[in-house]
């Protein structure tokens, strides 16, 4: 038997890494890393909205350089969620392309929401929804802005050691795999979905974004980083850093612990963009994403807000990049009224400037200019 890749735990089905990212990153993110407990401090005792405010100006790191404003992403990936709509559903694993309609309209409305506020959302698509027959609601997305990018045609695990633990379809459909080798295809994985996103939406992809995060990101897989640029794309989204203290808390009263809290705040520095030594550039998932939330921690959303503010404040205090990950299918489900994504664009607007909402290839700009330096 081949071995079942690891159930979910922070990102969107498949396992996460423990073990601390070796990449090289901005020096002055390791300045600030120790000012976020101090931060965590007030924030878990602020109740108050008017307690929304920036922290004093001593507690900015001072080499900031390029980087005078927070760039903070809100970015969904399109594509069924195990455990969502209901915790029993788990046909999902096989169709993780085959959207059902609510995600569908949870994702058009938040492009809409946020629209109106004058800001994208950048969208990360599984290339088997293209088999649907109507898919005028992601031509709308396309049209009024927002960038979609590749997030591979069956939701396929990069880091996979055997074709068969690429993705559960693949398991029990060996015959599609066709005696291909692992990178073989995942080549033609990353490849059908551009060739899908260009003949039905026409668009071309804006960006890549691998299915799971990897608290080490592509660290010591030249190999990938090179599939990745050789097929046409300069930056990835797939890191997502280690953080601790997430307890499963479905059926108590109690809210996270203080712990679970620091360690997300903490992961912030760890979620900053990075350059490969191949000139990949990576723009990491921020902690804690919907699906660590809700399914790995069973959440409240209250909860979920409470981290959102938290990070966010990290990060405008610091210059330094949020990049918001949910899921139609899983966030959809828990946060009907879009209270999370009108907090995001809140708390930009209320920053008076010190953040901006942008995509991730505008992210990739930035940094791959600044980290060249
Ligand atoms: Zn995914």
């Amino acid at each position: 038997m081949n071995q079942q890749p690891n159930p979910t735990r922070n990102v969107c089905g498949r396992p996460s890494e423990t073990t601390q990212g070796r990449a090289t990153r901005r020096r002055f993110l390791a300045t600030v890393a120790a000012t976020s407990t101090a931060l965590l401090e007030s924030r878990l005792h602020a109740t108050e909205a008017s307690e929304r405010t920036a922290a004093p100006d001593d507690a900015a790191p001072q080499d900031v350089a390029t980087d005078d404003i927070a760039q903070i992403a809100i970015t969904l990936d399109l594509e069924m969620s195990r455990n969502f709509p209901t915790w029993e559903d788990t046909r999902w694993d096989y169709e993780k392309g085959n959207l059902s309609d609510a995600a569908k309209q949870y994702t058009v409305d938040a492009c809409r929401r946020v629209k109106e506020r004058g800001a994208v959302i950048h969208t990360f698509v599984v290339g088997q929804v293209f088999e649907q027959p109507n898919i005028d609601w992601l031509k709308e997305i396309a049209a009024t802005g927002h960038p979609i990018g590749n997030h591979t045609y069956d939701h396929v695990y990069l880091l996979a050691d055997s074709a068969e633990q690429l993705q559960y379809r693949f398991q029990r459909a060996p015959w599609l795999l066709r005696s291909r080798s692992v990178a073989e295809v995942l080549r033609d994985n990353i490849k059908l979905t551009n060739l899908a996103l260009e003949q039905r939406v026409g668009v071309q992809a804006n960006g890549f974004r691998t299915p799971g995060g990897f608290a080490n990101g592509l660290n010591d897989r030249e190999d990938l980083q090179q599939l990745i640029l050789d097929l046409g794309f300069d930056w990835v989204s797939c890191r997502y850093p280690a953080h601790a203290g997430i307890e499963d808390i479905h059926g108590s009263d109690r809210p996270p612990s203080p712990a679970a809290y620091e360690n997300i705040v903490a992961a912030q520095s760890e979620a900053q963009p990075l350059m490969y030594p191949t000139g990949l550039l990576e723009i990491p998932m921020s902690p804690i994403s919907d699906i660590g939330a809700f399914r790995t921690g069973r959440w409240k959303l209250p909860y979920f807000l409470q981290a959102i503010e938290l990070a966010m404040q990290w990060a405008i205090e610091n210059r330094a990049v949020f990049d918001f990950l949910a899921h139609p299918s899983c966030l959809g489900v828990v946060d009907p009224e879009f209270q999370a994504i009108d907090l995001i664009c809140d708390l930009v607007e209320q920053s008076r400037g010190q953040a901006e909402i942008v995509s991730l290839d505008t992210i990739a700009q930035r940094y791959r200019t600044s980290l060249a330096r």
